[in-house]
């Protein structure tokens, strides 16, 4: 925007310029000089009115008379015509006029030409600017390498990509297998839960270049420099061989296209395709890997995650508290702390916080010790900047508020874990959590048997059960009234799979065998369907309730586990479950 309007500015100044120079030209020529009848000159030559005469090469020659006034006439472009003037006693100049009327010519269009290469160059300069901009090339010696050392926590996207550091290094020997390589790696998660960091780490490691580049970068650009900037990025990165290209905010180039407005971003479609072109442009042994991170991989448009484009996902969620205590070490590394600050209590004390707020909260509070000049980090920093860094989020008093919410999630996460080990010990619980995720808050994770090819309505009933077990959970401990809003895809998910087996599958004996799809909405008594969902999900709901209460101990023991935790693997769930019982 800033250089359409530069752009602008500058041209009109160009065509004022070059309108007042060629009518200041015309003017002059035309108002000074009034033309006489070459006769009427001869007869003041030979009156001796003519004081001088201005020889040119021009169709006309300039005259002044002894009373100062100027006139042109015919040039008779005669050889022996200055002689005769000069005989005639008339100074006589000779003169380029054709160059005279050149320079204003020349000087304008140099100074157009100049004007011209101006913009241009700044134009190129500012690409050129912008380009650097997003591809500093970050290893130079100067920028520490980063390694995975500096991300603390984040195990298993940490493994993830050590996998592809050999990919970087030794593309060949994979090659040379037929494998085919990985192009690109996505990270999602929250906002500064590390993902540049890994990026820049996973280029360390390799020890190869690393070009960041924003999502943002390429939208708002005049018109097609999007995909010109996508092609030079890759060019870049094709010079210099092995490298990590990194693309932040990918989603705000990769957005999902809109069904209803299919020329919604014809730009923003470009700027993708040209991505996409160039991800399947590279050569297997290139080994350039690009790697690009969003908060919200739901918005983005699927072709971005085909194979053989950003085919790996890697989630980074929030740390848990043995990874906010990991980045809190990591963070105090370089800093005095005192010997009462407790960051085990500290990593406790700060769910929900993700490592850029950590980070923060230790430079917080390094600076409140500096502006105090004291020479360590004491608690009493530490809990000023505590403050500082929540200002912006919603007051939250950390010990009550966090506390609550903490122990709800809990018992709601391990109500879905203890019904699914009660309800199908074949199947695995393979971690429960209560920090919030992209997929929302909490989450459990099971592992269904996997050579199951058929759902049997036993195997969809406990599906119900599983779902209502967290709603359940909450009332049993909390009451009937303090349940919570974080059911909610819980019951959409219970009802759905209640509909389908009453209205679809043929699995409810009042019923019947009826597809209801198949007779549509034609009488369709959906009063009947309404109150045999509704009947079912209640009885699965009692159900669920009477299970937890017969085993209220090991939903304690789970819950309070994951307060302390935050987050269990299946070992620990396993452990805790067979230890209750
Ligand atoms: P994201 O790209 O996910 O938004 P960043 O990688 O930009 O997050 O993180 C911002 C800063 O927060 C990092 O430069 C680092 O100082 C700190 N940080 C975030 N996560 C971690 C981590 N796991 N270990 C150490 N520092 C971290
Ligand atoms: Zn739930």
């Amino acid at each position: 925007m800033k250089i359409n309007k530069k752009i602008k500015i500058t041209l009109s100044i160009i065509v004022i310029f070059t309108l007042l120079s060629t009518g200041y030209i015309y003017i002059q020529n035309k108002k000074s000089i009034e033309e006489i009848p070459y006769t009427l000159f001869l007869t003041h030559v030979e009156k001796g009115l003519v004081e001088e005469v201005e020889l040119s090469n021009n169709e006309k020659i300039k005259v002044r008379l002894e009373n100062g006034s100027v006139f042109i006439t015919d040039n008779p472009r005669k050889e022996a015509f200055k002689e005769e003037l000069l005989l005639s006693n008339i100074k006589v100049i000779e003169k380029d006029e054709s160059l005279s009327q050149t320079i204003p010519m020349i000087l304008t269009v140099s100074i157009m030409a100049f004007i011209l290469f101006n913009i241009s160059r700044n134009m190129s300069k500012q690409a050129a600017k912008e380009m650097s901009q997003m591809s500093k090339i970050d290893t130079d010696n100067k920028s520490k390498r980063l390694t995975f050392s500096d991300v603390a926590g984040n195990e298993e996207a940490k493994e993830a990509l050590m996998d592809m550091v050999d990919f970087i290094k030794n593309p060949e020997a994979y090659n040379n297998l037929g494998a085919r390589l990985p192009r690109g790696v996505l990270l999602y998660g929250p906002p500064g839960t590390g993902k540049t960091l890994l990026a820049k780490a996973l280029a360390g490691e390799a020890g190869v270049p690393f070009f960041p580049v924003s999502g943002s970068d390429f939208v708002q650009v005049y018109a097609g420099l999007g995909a010109s900037r996508i092609r030079e990025l890759f060019k870049k990165a094709k010079e210099v061989g092995k490298s990590v290209i990194f693309i932040d905010e990918i989603d705000s180039l990769g957005k999902k296209r809109q069904g209803d407005n299919p020329a919604g971003s014809e730009e923003g479609d470009r700027t993708l395709n040209a991505l996409l072109t160039e991800m399947s442009g590279f050569n297997d042994n290139d080994g350039i890997i690009v790697v690009a991170a969003t908060n919200r991989i739901d918005i983005l448009d699927e072709a971005l995650l085909r194979p053989g484009r950003f085919d790996r996902q890697i989630e980074v969620n929030l740390p848990d508290v043995n990874g906010r205590y990991k980045i809190l070490k990591l963070h105090s590394e370089n800093k005095p702390i005192a010997k009462d600050v407790d960051l085990k209590k500290l990593a406790l004390d700060t769910v929900y916080f993700s490592g850029a707020k950590l980070e923060n909260l230790m430079n917080e509070a390094a600076i409140y010790a500096a502006k105090e000049k004291a020479k360590e980090i004491t608690p009493a920093h530490i809990n000023k900047a505590y403050y500082t860094v929540l200002v912006g989020d919603e007051k939250k008093d950390r010990s009550a508020i966090n506390l609550k919410d903490k122990e709800i999630t809990a018992f709601h996460e391990a109500g879905h874990a203890l019904v699914t080990k009660l309800v199908a010990k074949e199947n695995r619980v393979s971690k429960v959590s209560i920090i919030p995720s992209t997929k929302g808050m909490g989450g459990f994770s099971i592992n269904l048997p996997p050579d199951k090819m058929y759902q049997s309505k036993k195997d969809i009933l406990n599906n119900i059960m599983i779902a209502l077990g967290g709603r359940a959970a909450e009332e049993i401990i909390f009451g009937k009234d303090l349940v919570t809003t974080g059911a909610s895809s819980d019951i959409e998910k219970a009802t759905e799979m209640t509909l389908s087996m009453i209205a679809l599958l043929g699995m409810d004996e009042e019923i019947g065998l009826v597809n209801y799809n198949v007779i549509g909405n034609r009488n369709l008594d959906n009063k009947l369907l309404l109150n045999r969902t509704k009947e079912t999900l209640d009885k699965l709901y009692i159900e669920t309730k009477q299970l937890l209460k017969d085993n209220i101990q090991i939903l304690k023991a789970l819950a309070k586990k994951l307060v302390e935790k935050e987050v269990l693997n299946e070992e620990e769930i396993n452990y805790i479950i067979s230890n209750e019982v």
